[in-house]
């Protein structure tokens, strides 16, 4: 008889459940809006929120005049804000308070004096909005070796906030020896979100006890894909799922402990899903 474990911390972060509920809130008490990309990285709270009246619009052209934005928990960068100032939208701003503080810390570095490199994905729109912060004084990577304006007193680096602090740490590293002998001063701040990395460690110490681990959560989720990568890495047997309905019967061939985990974008109720399935297919 298999055994169902989740982690000990998985599932809706702090951050992503407040830009829910803040978007939920005004979708009842005013009516339809529109969300500047999609609220969170999971198709399932995305086409919850739509059935309820939340337009998914990429772009503000997009956004009529009488109609309210939301920016995404995500943030935006310093543009969007000015674009939503000049059409006159009204905003709802559910940036996460750990993203906005990553854009913080970058505006400021570069007021002080340094050029900032974020340890993250380029495209990702969180690391675009960090970016816009730094007014063209930084550049997003996931290797050190970068090419950096002549003339740069200091090199700060920062991280996505869902980058692994470890791998974040050893990013550090590399990137200390890389321009210790170009640059006077390098300083290192970890912006990365303690939430997510309690998700790897729970996740990880998880992989460690079972015989097949799945990972629940959208594959555009940054956070579920290195989730899933840190419990791959331990050696489990590691499928990344966005819905009990990809669940294959084969995975569980001699396992006798299954373990549950999932980003920080995932509903509650896609993860009961998930366990219910697989307390099905023990026979339970
Ligand atoms: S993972 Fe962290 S930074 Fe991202 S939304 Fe959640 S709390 Fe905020």
């Amino acid at each position: 008889m298999m055994q169902v474990i989740k982690a000990d911390v998985l599932g809706f972060c702090f951050g992503v459940r407040r830009a829910v509920t803040m978007i939920e809130t005004e979708l009842e008490k005013n009516g339809p809006l529109c969300t500047l990309g999609a609220i969170v990285h999971n198709t399932h709270v995305v086409e919850s929120l739509s059935e309820k009246g939340g337009r998914l619009v990429r772009d503000l052209d997009e956004v009529l005049p009488a109609e309210a934005v939301a920016i995404t928990a995500h943030g935006a960068g310093e543009e969007v804000y000015a674009a939503i100032r000049e059409r006159e939208l009204r905003l709802i701003d559910t940036t996460c308070p750990i993203v906005r503080r990553a854009q913080q810390t970058a505006a400021n570095l570069v007021k002080e004096g340094f050029f900032v490199i974020v340890y993250g994905e380029a495209e990702h729109p969180e690391v675009k909005g960090i970016l816009s912060w730094t007014a063209g004084r930084g550049i997003a990577t996931q290797t050190p070796e970068v090419e950096i304006p002549d003339g740069t007193n200091g090199v700060a680096v920062i991280a996505q906030t869902t980058k692994n602090p470890q791998q974040f740490a050893q990013f550090a590293e590399r990137a200390t020896r890389e321009f210790a002998r170009r640059v006077p001063e390098i300083r290192i701040v970890n912006t990365t979100c303690p939430e997510t990395g309690r998700r790897y460690q729970a996740g990880s110490e998880l992989a460690k006890k079972v015989d097949v681990i799945l990972v629940v959560g959208s594959r555009s989720s940054a956070n579920t894909r290195k989730l899933a990568e840190t419990c791959s890495a331990t050696g489990v047997s590691t499928h990344h799922i966005e819905s009990s309905d990809e669940i294959e019967e084969d995975w569980f061939t001699g396992c006798s402990r299954c373990g549950v985990t999932a980003g920080a974008s995932t509903p509650d109720k896609v993860i009961e899903d998930v366990v219910r399935r697989l307390n099905e297919e023990k026979g339970e």
